[in-house]
């Protein structure tokens, strides 16, 4: 279809252009509107279409280019494009508007999936269509270059610079397509007439990113929650509200039922331990044995640390009867130890400000747990002390000391006793067989009068018993 030609009958035509002259003469200017209307419309279907085809391009824009010398002015879009079809038959009244200031008019259009065809009428009393040969390098859209009418009065009114943007600003607000218009005296410069879009998108960028900051604190807590833990500690970077949130209980309790829920583990890399205690005259020394692997089929002799005197080998206890990262707590009288036999680290635990009570105040130390917070990559100690006066000592009354117990906890990490202010009356463990570790809790049979004995979980996280 090289020449293919269109024609319809003037009488037509011309008296759609009269009865448009009767309607609109008073208001020439409004076939810039129309025009732009078109345009933006012809986006709209473009970026629709967008959805389902990747292939289309994302530049959305409409351009206004004023030729003083030819007396032109053209308006670009790149929007859907108009087939030979839509040429020929669907142009209508918005788009004759532009005989109310012109005499000629062109349309060179490009539709993705179709040739580009050229359309050309002069007065409007005829057009013909025809295929683009010369089309280069065909792009999608349509250039509608208008010739103004040469008798016009005010004719060069519409290619001036003021004009356009006054027009703009006055029909085109609802536009949300970037408006460019071409610089006749620079020649190498668009300049975005339709600049409130700027501002629009400015505020709404700047909604959304309150919006952002507003985000209900339970949502933002139950995505995260469901993260694992890995991703959740390196969030912590981007927002210094979400690093807080490991000290939230409110938080910590649903991290922790997504864990059991995802049957995700905190830490599982839990040793055996067996110390063998033969009882033989004169050899009190256990030997200790750490068994490892999925069938425990690695068992290796460890040696007990040099530091402590071997006089006091055999009242050694594991803390927790196990090695977590391969570190152990290890504890003999009321001295705690943590001990890594892998690389021979041995550490001794320092006392707490609460074993210088008062002379007459005897202190007897109780070591329930030892674990791993794996949030601050922390190793902890849980312990109860409680504090006797020996009725027999001579005590003023005034000197009574005001506790009779507190739990402490160590961290490895700060080096020190923190007072856990627990209750008094969470249950005591008095044998050393009944406590142990799991991911990231500590737990133990409490010792109770009644025949029923509680398990005591304390979380290591968030520094509570359950
Ligand atoms: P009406 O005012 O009756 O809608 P118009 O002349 O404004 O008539 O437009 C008629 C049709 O021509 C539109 O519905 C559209 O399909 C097509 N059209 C007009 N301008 C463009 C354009 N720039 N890009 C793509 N299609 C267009």
């Amino acid at each position: 279809m090289a020449n293919d030609k269109v024609l319809v009958l003037e009488g037509e035509m011309s008296l759609v252009l009269r009865q448009m002259n009767k309607t609109f003469y008073s208001n020439k200017e409004i076939f810039l509107q129309e025009l732009i209307n078109n345009a933006s419309n012809a986006l709209d279907k473009i970026q629709f279409e967008s959805h389902t085809n990747k292939n289309i391009l994302d530049d959305r824009v409409i351009r206004l280019v004023p030729h003083k010398a030819n007396k032109t002015l053209s308006i670009i879009d790149t929007g859907i494009g108009m087939t030979h079809t839509d040429l020929a038959y669907n142009l209508g009244v918005g788009f004759y508007s532009t005989y109310l200031i012109a005499d000629k008019v062109i349309v060179t259009s490009k539709h993705n999936d179709h040739d580009q065809y050229i359309w050309e009428s002069q007065h409007g009393a005829s057009f013909i269509v025809t295929n683009d040969i010369n089309a280069q390098q065909p792009s999608r859209g349509t250039n509608i270059t208008i010739f103004l009418k040469d008798n016009q009065v005010h004719k060069l009114e519409y290619l001036e610079e003021v004009t356009i943007k006054n027009l703009v600003i006055k029909y085109c607000q609802h536009i949300s397509y970037r408006i460019y218009l071409w610089n006749e005296n620079t020649k190498d410069d668009w300049q975005l007439i339709n600049i409130w879009l700027h501002n629009r998108e400015r505020d709404s960028k700047h909604v959304a990113q309150k919006l952002m900051n507003h985000i209900p604190d339970d949502f933002v807590f139950s995505i995260l929650s469901n993260l694992p833990l890995k991703s959740l500690k390196r969030f912590g970077c981007v927002r210094r509200s979400w690093a807080l949130l490991f000290e939230n209980s409110h938080f910590m309790n649903l991290l922790r039922n997504s864990f059991i829920c995802n049957h995700q583990s905190y830490y599982d890399d839990t040793y055996l331990l067996l110390n063998l205690s033969p009882l033989y005259q004169n050899h009190y020394n256990s030997s200790l044995f750490s068994i490892s692997g999925k069938r425990f089929e690695n068992m290796e002799k460890l040696y007990w640390p040099s530091q402590i005197q071997e006089d006091y080998i055999e009242g050694i206890g594991i803390l927790g009867s196990s090695s977590i990262n391969g570190i152990m707590c290890l504890y003999v009288k009321d001295l705690v130890y943590l001990w890594n036999p892998t690389i021979n680290e041995f550490k001794v635990i320092p006392p707490s400000p609460f074993e210088n009570a008062p002379y007459y105040i005897y202190i007897g130390i109780k070591y329930h747990g030892f674990g791993y917070d794996c949030v601050r990559d922390d190793y902890k100690v849980i312990r109860k002390v409680s504090f006797f006066v020996n009725s027999d000592d001579d005590v003023e009354p005034h000197d009574v000391f005001p506790l009779s117990c507190i739990w402490e906890m160590y961290s490895l990490r700060s080096n020190s006793w923190t007072n856990l202010q627990l209750h008094d009356c969470v249950p005591t463990t008095y044998d050393d067989n009944n406590k142990f570790y799991l991911e990231g809790m500590c737990h133990w049979l409490g010792y109770a009068e009644s025949r029923i004995q509680p398990v005591i979980s304390f979380d290591l996280i968030i520094s509570q018993s359950i």
